[in-house]
């Protein structure tokens, strides 16, 4: 990123390895809807020269010499949140959040990020995980941010055993909710998109019901389909800020809203009284942005190798080579009929 708007490459140093810390050469990399908010619409303020990109797998290039599980050589998954464990917020069990409100988040965004030669990984032993080798590189870019925060959502959402859950927003992160609501238990599963490889994959993931937002209010259609009952459950992960409001009039009373979405725009979320019951309805609304760390990606990578979920559906576009990074961010910024994720592979 040279600057809102433009991106370029750019020639930087090889960055320092601190005694905790680990120098990773990515041999995949993948584009996010983040880098788009970041670049295109100056989600995070003027960056200038910033290397983007939070999604990366790849070699162990160095590590520091306090870090006692990993070594040259090892492959591994970096998440997109590398938070600092040691911090008072980590100590409260909000990691994401160590240092202030979202500062979890360091790639392209306090420091440069993955798409690169090489990346500075910060706590090494804490912020990486061992990559089975029977997991594609590919697939395992799944890991850093698609799967994190799409399972976070139904953890945000507190799904229960034969809960009716709404997904709204079936891009990669929203797919993750839906296989993580049937996962955790969900009865029916109602998945709020419109683009048909999204659809099909939701219903590979385990939807029940598909609603197309194209196709009128979607308040009114999960209403028709519940009898006017609603929903126990709420997880957004696509759509603007009217979602929340949607949300709050879906959900049944006692009900919970996990909200993963990242909502550009400034204003309020317009949450609608009545519908809250004036302010008595036990409906929580719960947003959060995506854990971190080894012990949480080591337990999602097992839920690849168990077969419980793969996430290799989601990559519907492969590049090969270092300078296709471009055209596969181009391609999310397009985000055309037939795509969910892109990835690059460097080599
Ligand atoms: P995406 O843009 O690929 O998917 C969102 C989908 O929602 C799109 O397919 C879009 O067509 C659809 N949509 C648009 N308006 C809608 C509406 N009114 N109702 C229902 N669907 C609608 O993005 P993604 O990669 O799946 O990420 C989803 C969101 O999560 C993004 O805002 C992203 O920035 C955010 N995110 C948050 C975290 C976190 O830690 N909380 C991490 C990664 C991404
Ligand atoms: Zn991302």
């Amino acid at each position: 990123m040279l600057g809102i708007g433009k991106t370029g490459w750019i020639e930087k140093e090889r960055p320092v390895c601190g005694p905790l810390d680990a120098i990773v050469r990515p041999i995949a990399v993948s584009p996010c809807t983040s880098d788009i908010h970041t670049v295109w619409e100056g989600a995070l303020g003027e960056r200038s020269n910033m290397i983007l990109g939070h999604e990366s797998v790849g070699i162990v290039d160095e590590v520091g010499s306090l870090v006692k599980d990993f070594k040259k050589g090892d492959r591994v998954v970096t998440p997109a949140i590398t938070p600092d464990w040691g911090s008072l917020e980590a100590q409260g069990g909000y990691a994401m959040h160590s240092g202030g409100m979202l500062s979890g988040w360091k790639f392209s965004n306090f420091k440069d990020g993955v798409f690169a030669e090489y990346c500075h990984v910060n706590e090494a032993d804490a912020n990486m995980a061992h990559l089975p080798p029977e997991i594609k590189p590919e697939t395992a870019l799944m890991l850093c941010d698609m799967m994190p925060t799409g399972l976070h959502g139904t953890e945000l959402a507190d799904i229960q055993f034969g809960d009716s859950v709404c997904v709204i927003g079936i891009g990669p992160v929203g797919l993750m909710s839906v296989a993580g609501a049937v996962l955790r238990g969900a009865s029916r599963v109602f998945a709020v998109g419109s683009r048909p490889v999204c659809v099909d994959a939701a219903k590979k993931y385990g939807a029940t019901d598909i609603i197309n937002y194209k196709h009128g209010d979607i308040v009114a259609q999960i209403a028709e389909l519940t009898g006017g009952k609603g929903v126990d459950r709420v997880i957004i992960a696509g759509g603007g800020a009217e979602t929340v409001g949607q949300a709050v009039k879906m959900v049944k009373p006692g009900g919970r809203i996990g909200n993963v979405n990242y909502f550009g725009e400034s204003g309020d979320a317009g949450i609608p009284i009545p519908d809250w019951g004036n302010g008595m309805a036990h409906k929580l609304i719960a947003g959060g942005l995506m854990p971190g760390g080894r012990l949480r990606t080591e337990k999602l990578i097992s839920l690849i190798t168990a077969g419980r979920i793969d996430p290799s559906l989601l990559v519907t576009h492969v590049f090969r080579g270092f300078d296709k990074i471009p055209e596969a961010l181009e391609l999310m910024r397009q985000k055309p009929a037939d795509l969910i994720k892109p990835a690059v592979l460097m080599e």
